[in-house]
């Protein structure tokens, strides 16, 4: 589509008219490599300095994260745009927010405590990714590529992209 026309009324999970209900979405894309690489990073560090019983090379951790954060900021291109939901899609995206919230928080909590309660929290995360990607939410919008004048985007619902035949 082009990166400044304005999507339709209508939900973009399941295609129910939204009802003026819109949702202001920052998406933004940087190259898969990089993504995989930069989120690894951190807690592969943290493991191997469990693993190997280096205690100091466990404090790695946070300004990894740190560097992966401020380098992803350069990295990534973003746009803003507003997207019609429905009501059950808004309540859904709430719901799969606060569990991704408490499973970033048992990360942050493991890693001062125990790397299990970190490991645990991290496949919770997992776990809450792949059911946003299965239940085909909001959540699931993503930003394929941007260039200067088209945004592609990936992961609307199936009805809605009928429904806008320049998004396939
Ligand atoms: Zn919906």
């Amino acid at each position: 589509m082009d990166r400044d026309s304005a999507l339709p009324d209508r939900c973009i999970a399941c295609n129910e008219p939204a009802e003026g209900h819109r949702l202001r979405r920052k998406l933004h894309c940087s190259p898969a490599a990089w993504k995989v690489g930069a989120s690894l990073t951190p807690f592969l560090a943290f493991l191997a300095a469990t693993w190997l019983d280096l205690p100091k090379a466990a404090l790695a951790f946070w300004p990894l994260v740190i560097v992966a954060v401020v380098a992803n900021l350069f990295v990534r291109k973003s746009l803003k745009f507003e997207v019609g939901v429905c009501k059950r899609h808004e309540e859904q995206r709430f719901a799969l927010l606060a569990i991704s919230w408490l499973c970033f928080g048992g990360i942050f909590v493991g890693a001062f405590m125990h790397p299990v309660f970190m490991l645990l929290a991290l496949i919770g995360l997992l776990v809450v990714l792949a059911l946003q990607s299965l239940l085909g939410g909001v959540q699931a919008l993503r930003l394929a590529d941007l260039t200067r004048e088209h945004a592609w985007l990936a992961g609307a619902g199936e009805a809605f992209r009928a429904t806008l035949p320049e998004l396939n």
